[in-house]
């Protein structure tokens, strides 16, 4: 083996990249340091590779070590219990890796790989033992994943990712169209990768992608949403999504199996008319699609609200609901329009119900809720009443918890239109009156403070009398009190004998 070390030369000792040896070493961790030294010991190759070392490299704390080595599997294995590891062959599905559980961590350590695709539009054809490192990484995505360390610290950088590391560049390992190919899923990889890293796309990779295109097709659903919702929630989301839809790679299918045959699904093509939306300037510093990736950068890193802020103006521009009034452009009802268009998607995604619920939800009301939260004639109270008694979300705390995410979608909307944070003082206020009395107004008769003496006093009464007490204290005619509850009780049940 030899040490092709040169790239870490290039680095200054001051810039973020450079780091010594000794210290990369430092940074690895310790259970993958035993493992390593555990394999080299037996005469092994060991090295920990892929997304830790980037990481490592990057400052970022990495979320798993993968080690990748010379050993076949059943000598990793013999290797591991000898130390008195458990360990454990991944067999078929997980060709190759073994699983060591060392000091209550989980370690995946795989033998050198060489990977050879066909049909398929994700997994290999066929998987075959290497006896390099060089070829173990070769089949690697991108260049910044394609890193590998030993204990000591050398690094092993045969595609010049430490390079691309320190100019922020998101480049493939080799011909970006073939690699892209080979594995379609790399796309959208490439995506989450930029919104995580912060990075932008080389040229090479970008003009890679198209070809590949036809290959996401035979993706699957569930792997496509994997990637797209740790995009979502990644610190520089508007870097992937941008390049997706400016791709037209969100006007790809992928294909989910229903009942034994397979349905095309759509990603999001809903998005593409965004891109150079004009808006009306006196309001929006951005188009509808920057708009919307600012919104959705402005918001909170999580997946409602993130789905939230992407969804919240798809209705604008549509037919019907575009408008040039008075030389100026309009889209009233793009809040309903929107909501429409957003359960439609995450309803063809597979969406769980009680996700899907808060993101049309936001979609539809976050008009409502800046012009409620701009106009103190406007009635929070009777907004809440009337949520509670259609029974907006199942319990009042669900629905605290929609107004804590309309707060954020409000704020980040304010700040997407280009004005300042403290603009958002007055939102975040009226969000905080809203969840507040949210809390206060039951949803459900579970969530009336009554004692058993109340059921008692409704006897047969029972289910219509809860229901005549749940809409009155919803209405704000009778306190939700044990007192107050059995009083209106006994009231009612005399009304009605
Ligand atoms: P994360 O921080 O999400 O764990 P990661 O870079 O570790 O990011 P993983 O999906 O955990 O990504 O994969 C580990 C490593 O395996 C990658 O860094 C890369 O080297 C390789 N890899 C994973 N998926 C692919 C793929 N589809 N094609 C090529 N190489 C891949
Ligand atoms: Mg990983």
């Amino acid at each position: 083996m030899g040490f092709l070390n040169h790239i870490s030369s290039h680095f200054h000792k001051d810039e973020p990249a450079y780091m010594p040896e000794e210290e990369r070493a430092g940074r690895i961790d310790d259970g993958a340091l035993a493992i390593l030294r555990a394999l080299e010991e037996e005469g092994k190759e060991a090295y920990v590779v892929g997304g830790c070392v980037r990481d490592l490299f990057m400052g970022r704390i990495p979320n798993d070590w993968d080690i990748t080595t010379s050993a076949r599997p059943s000598e990793t294995v013999a290797v591991a219990r000898s130390h008195g590891w458990k360990a454990v062959d991944g067999g078929g599905r997980r060709f190759g890796t073994v699983i060591i559980v060392l000091s209550g961590n989980t370690f995946e350590v795989t033998t050198f790989r060489k990977e050879f695709y066909g049909a398929d539009s994700h997994r290999p054809e066929q998987v075959t033992f290497s006896d390099t490192l060089e070829e173990d990484v070769s089949r690697r995505d991108f260049t910044v994943n394609a890193m590998a360390l030993d204990r000591r610290g050398n690094l092993y950088d045969y595609f010049h990712g430490l390079d691309d590391l320190k100019h922020k560049k998101l480049r493939t390992v080799g011909k970006a169209s073939e690699r892209f190919q080979e594995d379609a899923l790399r796309l959208f990889r490439a995506c989450r990768f930029l919104g995580q890293l912060d990075f932008m796309a080389d040229k090479s990779l970008v003009e890679g992608m198209k070809e590949a295109y036809p290959r996401v097709a035979g993706l699957s659903l569930e792997r496509v949403r994997e990637e797209i919702d740790k995009l979502i929630v990644a610190p520089h989301a508007a870097r992937g999504f941008d390049l997706m839809v400016c791709m037209g790679l969100n006007e790809t299918s992928c294909r989910l199996k229903v009942n034994g045959t397979y349905k095309e699904i759509p990603i999001l093509p809903e998005l593409s008319h965004l891109v150079g939306l004009p808006q009306q300037k006196e309001f929006h510093k951005f188009d509808g699609w920057y708009h919307t990736l600012a919104v959705l950068e402005a918001s909170k890193p999580l997946l409602i609200n993130r789905w939230a802020a992407l969804l919240h103006d798809v209705g604008k521009g549509m037919p019907g609901v575009r408008a040039i009034r008075n030389g100026k452009y309009t889209d009233y009802g793009h809040d309903i329009k929107g909501a429409e268009m957003a359960e439609a998607i995450l309803k063809r995604w597979e969406r769980p119900a009680r996700f899907t619920n808060h993101v049309v939800w936001l979609v539809a009301n976050h008009m409502k809720f800046h012009y409620f939260a701009n106009f103190e004639e406007a009635n929070g109270v009777k907004w809440v009443r009337t949520l509670a008694r259609e029974k907006a979300f199942p319990t009042s705390k669900e629905l605290a918890e929609a107004f804590v995410e309309m707060t954020d979608l409000g704020n980040a909307d304010i700040i997407g239109c280009g004005r300042p944070l403290s603009a958002t003082e007055g939102h975040s206020a009226f969000g905080k009156y809203m969840e507040d009395l949210a809390l206060s107004i039951p949803v459900s008769s579970h969530e009336l403070h009554y004692d058993k003496e109340v059921p008692k006093a409704l006897g047969s009464h029972v289910s219509d009398g809860m229901a005549n007490l749940l809409l009155r204290v919803q209405n704000g005619e009778l306190e939700n009190t044990p007192e107050a509850l059995y009083n209106a009780a006994v009231r009612y049940v005399r009304r009605r004998s």
